[in-house]
């Protein structure tokens, strides 16, 4: 697997395909720079080995040029995280973009406009991409959030770069941990599956199954398999439909001798609000009118107990509904169990958009060995898939 240090960047022009799109407020401030301080270790290599970087992004959504999608309101805070005063063009084709190019001295970034002004990035357009690749002499993908899908900028650009082509330190980062835990992993290894939905997860489990020895399943997911298994849930959120499935996955699990962790209590509400009333009642046994939305604590200490015998664990969506701070108690004491294995020596990776916020908003980021930065990429590569943005790059 190559990366950007087994080049020398001397007088090179990196062309580096980074994931900046990030949250900005009405003000078009920057509100969430995490994603600017990750590609930051993958420019200063380059930096320091005396080239220069041209960065190509996406933000948003934008149909055309749309003026609040411009990349031009991250430029200061791309220069004050790395250090550098950032050129900025206003396009990421064309003659000023490769005149621009052209000027950048070594030591120099240049970050282009918004690759999705061009309907053409997400198309995988053979013609954009052979455009963007005039910008430079060696491409670099370090965008994880967007590994996943066959761009113009993330998977056919590649092409033009036969022997000038590697990962950022973030996307090899990211593979890594990947492989730590679906690899050759120490054992035992758990992977702990929460949020709102079966449905989301199935491939996901499949894959996992041969390659684990736990599995905790948690959150909304688990009603499923409750009432598959005969309990009364009351409202709590289910989809009835994949019943059949989830007895399906027990079985699968049987099979492959994986023990399978499912809640036994649960804080059950009478509404869907921090201001509803609350019982702790058996997870099979929900009265009516009443819906599970955290794990109890009997589960809570059980849970704990699976993951502190773990030497690897996976972790995605939360085990309860920890926007409310009524309901996040549950996901709370499983970040504390996580952390503390961790501390204690196991390799733990947590991935996929709402676990990732639920460890932020409790600040478990640097008590776990690492935080995957993109949720769809890590999921479909949890499911087996080979990812676009990474062929690419091992490709000959
Ligand atoms: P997902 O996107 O499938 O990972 O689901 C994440 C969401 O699941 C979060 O917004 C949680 O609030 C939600 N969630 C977790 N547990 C429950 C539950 N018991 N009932 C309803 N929603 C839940």
């Amino acid at each position: 697997m190559k990366t950007v240090n087994d080049f020398n960047f001397e007088d090179k022009k990196a062309l580096i395909r980074v994931d900046f799109n990030v949250p900005l407020d009405e003000e078009q401030n920057v509100t969430d720079a995490t994603r600017i301080e990750a590609a930051k270790p993958t420019i200063m290599k380059v930096l320091e080995d005396g080239g220069s970087a041209v960065l190509m992004s996406h933000l948003g959504r934008p149909k055309g040029a749309e003026e609040k999608f411009s990349l031009r309101h991250i430029v200061d805070t791309v220069s004050n995280i790395i250090g550098v005063e950032v050129k900025f063009v206003d396009n990421c084709v064309g003659e000023t973009v490769e005149q621009a190019v052209a000027e950048l001295q070594n030591g120099e970034v240049l970050l282009l406009e918004n690759l999705r002004f061009h309907s053409e990035e997400k198309a995988g357009d053979k013609e954009f991409a052979a455009q963007l690749a005039k910008n430079g002499d060696i491409y670099v993908n370090d965008a994880f959030g967007t590994a996943h899908r066959a761009h113009a900028s993330t998977a056919i650009i590649a092409d033009h770069f036969p022997n000038n082509k590697c990962f950022g330190l973030l996307l090899a980062k990211e593979i890594e941990s990947l492989e730590k835990v679906l690899g050759n992993s120490e054992k035992p290894v758990t992977a702990v599956l929460g949020g709102s939905k079966v449905s989301s997860k199935i491939t996901v489990i499949e894959n996992i199954l041969d390659k684990i020895d736990h599995l905790i399943i948690g959150g909304g997911m688990s009603f499923t398999f409750i009432k598959a298994l005969g309990g009364k849930i009351g409202n709590s959120i289910c989809e009835d439909d994949k019943q059949d499935l989830a007895l399906s996955i027990l079985k699968q699990a049987e099979e492959k001798g994986v023990k399978i962790h499912l809640p036994v209590d649960v804080v059950a509400a009478d509404d869907f609000s921090n201001t509803a009333n609350t019982q702790v009642v058996d997870i099979k046994n929900i009265p009516d009118g009443w819906e599970g939305l955290d794990a109890g604590p009997k589960t809570n200490v059980g849970f704990s107990y699976v993951i502190a015998q773990s030497k690897t664990i996976l972790w995605n969506g939360p085990v309860g509904v920890f926007e409310m701070p009524k309901f996040a108690k549950g996901t709370i004491e499983l970040g504390n169990a996580i952390a503390d294995a961790t501390a204690d020596g196991a390799f733990s990776l947590v991935g996929g958009g709402d676990s990732v916020a639920a460890v932020k908003q409790f600040g478990f980021q640097d008590k776990v060995s690492y935080v995957s930065t993109g949720g769809g990429a890590m999921l479909e590569m949890l499911e087996g898939k080979t990812l676009p943005g990474i062929a690419a790059i091992l490709s000959e």
